[in-house]
């Protein structure tokens, strides 16, 4: 199974190993000319590399990516380095190295499809999940009214967090709106790591902060911003989570999601599109100038921007 792997900022390659995550590889986060974009081939059980900026390891990966296809199922670089802790979640890439490898071994890697529903409402929360790939909206619903994203979880966050605050059952939807991968931990053991590490507890405690902090933007966005500029946010906290400029959503689910009629998401889509900040065809978004399209949001996307660099520095 190929496992996608890119370069330009922190990423990670992870591989499945007898039902468990185990980390492959950390690139480090300058920009990489040769190989923008790869898919790795691993088949095997692999072990983890670090490769530092400018190293000789990047070189020697260079080279392993350029060789047949059928000699890529293992890569001998350097073990891992303490200073990069190997995990694809931004969250779980703050853990100190030793708490991280405890972390995944109760983790396994899984595929989450569109549409899958993660949490409902009221249900009890069974499992946890640390995206490493898979976009997942957070949907609240109101008694006679359509309902609401208020929330967008990528490889910066985790759902099942009110397992942090000792609450089990979960208040919103959780929804796959991107599929992909997602480290899963369940509950159990989840409660058993939170006790094990003081730096998981202070890591998760500080994202409930931000949690906190993008409900109100959120609440404040939606009552006073107009409409294109909360789609020109949207947009951009999709890019950012989903790493890909391209992504296929319709106009309908558009205006569910920004809690709007559809004339109001094709009118927005159109004015983006006439600046050529997007292009927009059947549900193919694709963003065209991202520093076009930061001109046009509502000053609430560098808001939770700022809000999570202060908070997870
Ligand atoms: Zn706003």
């Amino acid at each position: 199974m190929p496992y996608k792997v890119k370069t330009g900022r922190l990423w990670f390659a992870v591989v499945s190993t007898r039902g468990r995550a185990a980390p492959l590889l950390c690139i480090s986060p300058l920009p990489c000319r040769q190989h923008p974009s790869f898919t790795l081939p691993f088949r095997r059980t692999q072990f983890g590399a670090v490769a530092s900026p400018g190293s000789q390891a990047i070189a020697e990966f260079h080279r392993f990516l350029s060789s047949p296809a059928s000699e890529q199922t293992t890569w001998r670089g350097p073990l891992p380095s303490a200073k990069l802790i190997p995990a694809a979640n931004r969250l779980l890439a703050k853990l100190p190295r030793k708490d991280s490898q405890r972390f995944l071994d109760d983790c396994e890697l899984v595929e989450l499809a569109f549409n899958e529903v993660l949490a409902e409402p009221g249900a009890r929360v069974r499992q946890v999940y640390f995206p490493v790939g898979a976009l997942i909206s957070v949907i609240t619903v109101i008694k006679d009214s359509p309902s609401l994203e208020v929330g967008l979880v990528g490889d910066e966050g985790m759902c099942g967090s009110c397992l942090v605050l000792g609450v089990e059952t979960s208040p919103q939807y959780r929804l796959v709106q991107g599929a992909g991968r997602a480290l899963r931990m369940k509950a159990t053991a989840f409660r058993r790591q939170l006790e094990l590490s003081t730096a998981l507890r202070r890591i998760l405690n500080r994202y409930l902060h931000v949690l906190m902090c993008q409900l109100a933007q959120a609440a404040a966005c939606t009552r006073y911003h107009l409409v294109e500029a909360r789609l020109a946010r949207w947009l951009l906290m999709t890019q950012d989570r989903a790493h890909s400029s391209k992504f296929h959503i319709t106009h309908e689910f558009l205006a569910h999601t920004l809690g709007v009629r559809r004339t109001g998401i094709t009118e927005a889509a159109t004015a983006l599109h006439n600046r050529q900040f997007i292009n927009y065809y059947r549900g193919n978004i694709a963003i065209l100038d991202t520093h076009g399209l930061e001109t046009a949001a509502c000053g609430c996307y560098a808001a939770d921007l700022a809000t999570y660099a202060r908070v997870m520095k």
